[in-house]
């Protein structure tokens, strides 16, 4: 069965058609800038590699590009649209109406719709993609797969907020958390790589956006991000954890409306907020050169991390492994040491030369006498909506 499987963010759209049940990758690709002139789509088969800059104005446009391709004579994949049997979508925000997979229904796109004042980086493209894809492939059953649902676990002691009670049931006010795919991903291979029965895990996504997820025997008992994906840990342009008395005084002294307020701290804050840069390849080479700012956004970060490996070793009551994951959790050799740096005490000891090393493949960084394994292992968000939504369809 082939999937077709789309994750459309703000301004961009991954995608990659899989095989399944054998996982094969049939094709993969990126249109990264999605609103500019200078839009780029890349796209790669076995055989082929392609990529284009060309102006691509809106979602639709897109998906049109990434259509043409997978049809294409010499560079395509399928014969005719109906060679699709499913499309998965990524959507972040499922609020506490969807706990597993779903089938796409005006129901479930209505209730996209609704938690897009939850994700609003996120829930309207992942619905701009639904709407697109049920034009371009009629005949596919289309599925979401929801960032949310793998923390439906979290006890009530952990997702619910300190605010009056009928603010938890009646109006849905409690910590969701996201990335689920990634982290629900990760730490199966983990738990699989470990060969443990009961497992103690804390997952650390570092991309754009970054959370860290309390694991135990494979369920999220606990997760850094909340209601809406701002809270926890400094991110690509969010501040993460930040006392709401700054809102307050934003708005009641410094003469800031609400919109204003949320789009510094959504949009303007976390390491471009701090360095100008919210490419963290800039920041390390800022650093590098002795970027005062730059070097203190990268020791905060790091230091963010390390507070909740201490949470959530209380949490666990115990750890057997952390895991890095994501763009700058795989690649990012500068924050895996600072993060893990004088958490001795936690029994997470680094092999530098290991840490060092590049690969594609999941890779254990502790040193020999190291209690707790560090693992870095590549996330693949699609190829587990591909896997849920076959076992959804089967
Ligand atoms: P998204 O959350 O959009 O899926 P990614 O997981 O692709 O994001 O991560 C994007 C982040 O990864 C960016 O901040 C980028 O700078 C960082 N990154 C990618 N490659 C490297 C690298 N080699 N070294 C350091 N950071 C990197």
């Amino acid at each position: 069965m082939n999937i077709l499987v789309i994750n459309s963010g703000s301004s961009s759209i991954k995608f990659q058609l899989i095989e399944m049940p054998s996982e094969a990758l049939i094709c993969s690709g990126l249109v990264e800038r999605i609103g500019h002139t200078d839009a780029v789509l890349k796209y790669k088969t076995n055989t082929v590699a392609f990529q284009e800059t060309s102006s691509i104005k809106t979602h639709k446009q897109g998906l049109h590009k990434i259509v043409e391709l997978l049809l294409h004579v010499e560079k395509g994949v399928i014969k005719s649209t109906s060679d699709i049997e499913v499309v998965g979508h990524r959507v972040v925000h499922g609020g506490n109406s969807f706990s597993n997979t779903t089938e796409i229904t005006a129901q479930v796109k209505q209730k996209i719709q609704e938690y897009a004042t939850l994700a609003p980086l996120h829930n309207p493209g992942n619905l701009e993609g639904i709407l697109v894809a049920e034009e371009f492939f009629p005949m596919a059953k289309q599925v979401a797969v929801f960032d949310t649902a793998f923390h439906q676990t979290i006890p009530e002691k952990a997702n619910k907020y300190a605010i009056p009670n009928k603010f938890y049931k009646e109006k849905g006010i409690q910590l969701y958390g996201f990335h689920g795919t990634s982290h629900q991903y990760v730490s199966e291979k983990a738990i699989a790589y470990l060969g443990l029965k009961s497992s103690k895990i804390i997952s650390i996504h570092l991309g754009n956006g970054c959370s860290m997820t309390a694991i135990r025997d494979g369920k999220s008992i606990d997760h850094s991000l909340g209601f809406t994906p701002s809270n926890g840990l400094i991110m690509g342009t969010r501040s993460g954890d930040l006392d709401h008395g700054v809102i307050y005084h934003l708005v009641n002294k410094l003469g800031y409306n609400m919109d204003e307020v949320k789009n510094l701290l959504t949009n303007e804050s976390g390491m471009l907020g701090l360095t100008g840069h919210n490419d963290l390849r800039d920041i390390e080479a800022e650093a590098e050169k002795g970027n005062r700012n730059c070097i203190l956004a990268l020791t905060m970060n790091a230091y963010r991390i390390q507070k909740y490996i201490g949470a959530y070793v209380a949490t666990l009551n115990g750890l057997d492994a952390i895991i890095f994951t994501a763009g700058i959790g795989e690649n990012s050799s500068v924050i895996r040491k600072l993060v893990c740096t004088d958490m001795n005490f936690f029994g997470i000891d680094l092999d530098e030369t290991k840490n060092e090393s590049k690969s594609k493949e999941l890779r254990e960084i502790n040193s020999a006498i190291s209690k707790v394994k560090i693992l870095v292992i590549p996330t693949n968000e699609e190829l587990e909506i591909a896997k849920q939504a076959f076992r959804l369809v089967n």
